[in-house]
């Protein structure tokens, strides 16, 4: 499956990544969901906590991190 490199180096994309990381940094923000489409959970290749986006098909969770889908 090719990855859709325009997406992944949209700098608005990797700004809502950071900013999102942020908040999710600051315990007061912790309970704000991510934007629709987007998850935080763990991921098993970086091995970090890292933003997921859903991919448009609805199947992939793409980390945002280091490009792993699962
Ligand atoms: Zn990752």
């Amino acid at each position: 499956m090719a990855l859709a490199r325009e997406e992944l180096s949209d700098p608005l994309l990797y700004q809502r990544y950071l900013r999102a990381l942020r908040q999710y940094k600051d315990p007061q923000e912790e309970q704000l969901e991510p934007s629709p489409g987007h998850v935080i959970r763990f991921c098993h290749n970086c091995g970090q906590r890292a933003m997921f986006r859903l991919d448009p098909e609805g199947i992939w969770y793409e980390c945002l991190h280091c490009k792993h889908l699962d």
